[in-house]
């Protein structure tokens, strides 16, 4: 299985850079306000600075930006508006970049919840600093960096959206493909591995292929062979429960990760996939059936051993004769042994 990148989502980059930029554009600052004996003023700049790259390490660490999201955004704000009536309106032009962020990390409602209140209590310091006009300007100039800041974020997101599911779906069939696959396995076996309870970490593997395709193919043309797997691909999708995660794991084969199931809840759900395949009309011309191979996932499995016990037993499947449920054996990758239907034909 090749090596998973880590791709960071919006949220992820915008908070860890601004953890960076903070740390590399404030702490000069407050080193040179230390030099200048402006004390209080260069502790709390280090101590923002020390906070926003503790979040910063921590989004990095944990990929968790959900409660970051609103914290960091509300943790700027604050100390925008406390900096400005410290040190007086030089630093006003940070709010700009600060909304733009704020509005890319969070909801809209929340990004709205959180500019408008720092916003309004930056109006007394600018109507005591500022002229009028400029006090106007400077409140147009927000709203209309807010409105730029949701509809600009509100289109990435959007699009980010449609490109990850084409990134993640198989062409022909309209099942996620085989990289959506090995990233939701990735996760499957690094969550077996934080949590310690067999529950909790429960998933099985539901792998099969479709019987004699070469034959399908070779005597009704590769068309059919096409049409079999987007109906085949429909048909689970539609007609079972639970289904959501068919993925295509390449050519005519396919494979279905069974949350929260252990072998025998798997097995029963692939004996019924069979049996649904075998008794569909999803071909004119032909009967369409599949082996199917189950394996329980084992604490701590490597990804790569836990497909390998289900292909083997889907291959077991293959040589007992076709269109057949096989369990893959708990504690040996090459003898599975429970034959668990053999009700075909
Ligand atoms: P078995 O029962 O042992 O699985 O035999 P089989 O004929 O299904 O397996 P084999 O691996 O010999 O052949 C698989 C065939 O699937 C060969 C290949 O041309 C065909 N195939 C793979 N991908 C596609 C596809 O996208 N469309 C079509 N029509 N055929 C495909
Ligand atoms: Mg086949
Ligand atoms: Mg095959």
């Amino acid at each position: 299985m090749p090596k998973i990148k880590i791709v960071r989502s919006i949220e992820e980059i915008i908070i860890i850079s601004a953890a960076i930029i903070m740390f590399a554009t404030i702490t000069p600052f407050s080193i040179y306000r230390y030099l200048n004996e402006q004390y209080l003023v260069a502790l709390l700049e280090i101590v923002s600075v020390l906070i926003m790259c503790s979040i910063g390490a921590y989004v990095w660490k944990t990929r968790n930006t959900q409660v970051m999201s609103i914290f960091t955004a509300i943790f700027m704000l604050a100390g925008l508006v406390t900096f400005n009536y410290i040190i007086g309106t030089s630093i006003l032009f940070w709010v700009y970049p600060i909304i733009m962020s704020v509005y890319f990390i969070n909801s809209l409602k929340v990004s709205a919840a959180i500019v408008t209140p720092a916003i309004i209590a930056l109006l007394p310091i600018l109507i005591q600093e500022k002229s009028t006009i400029e006090v106007i300007s400077i409140v147009v100039t927000l709203i209309i960096c807010q409105l730029f800041g949701y509809l600009l974020s509100r289109k990435i997101r959007h699009q980010y959206k449609i490109m990850e599911e084409l990134a993640n779906q198989d062409g022909l069939t309209g099942a996620l493909n085989r990289r959506a696959f090995d990233e939701r396995i990735q996760f499957l076996h690094n969550f077996s591995f934080r949590h310690k309870t067999e529950t909790e970490a429960k998933a099985s593997l539901i792998l099969f292929d479709i019987d004699g395709f070469k034959s399908i193919n070779d005597e009704f043309g590769h068309q059919e062979g096409d049409r079999i797997l987007i109906n085949l691909t429909h048909l689970f999708k539609n007609k079972i429960r639970g289904i959501d995660q068919l993925y295509r794991f390449g050519g005519e084969e396919f494979v279905v990760i069974a949350n929260g199931s252990n072998a025998m809840h798997a097995s029963e759900l692939a004996e019924k996939m069979r049996f649904i395949l075998e008794s569909t009309k999803i071909s004119e011309l032909t009967t369409v059936t599949a082996s199917f191979g189950v394996a329980e996932l084992h604490k701590n499995e490597k990804p790569n051993r836990w497909i390998e016990r289900a292909d083997k037993a889907m291959y077991r499947a293959k040589r007992a004769g076709k269109n057949r449920v096989f369990i893959a054996n708990f504690d040996s990758v090459n003898e599975p042994k429970n034959i668990l239907n053999v009700s075909h034909g």
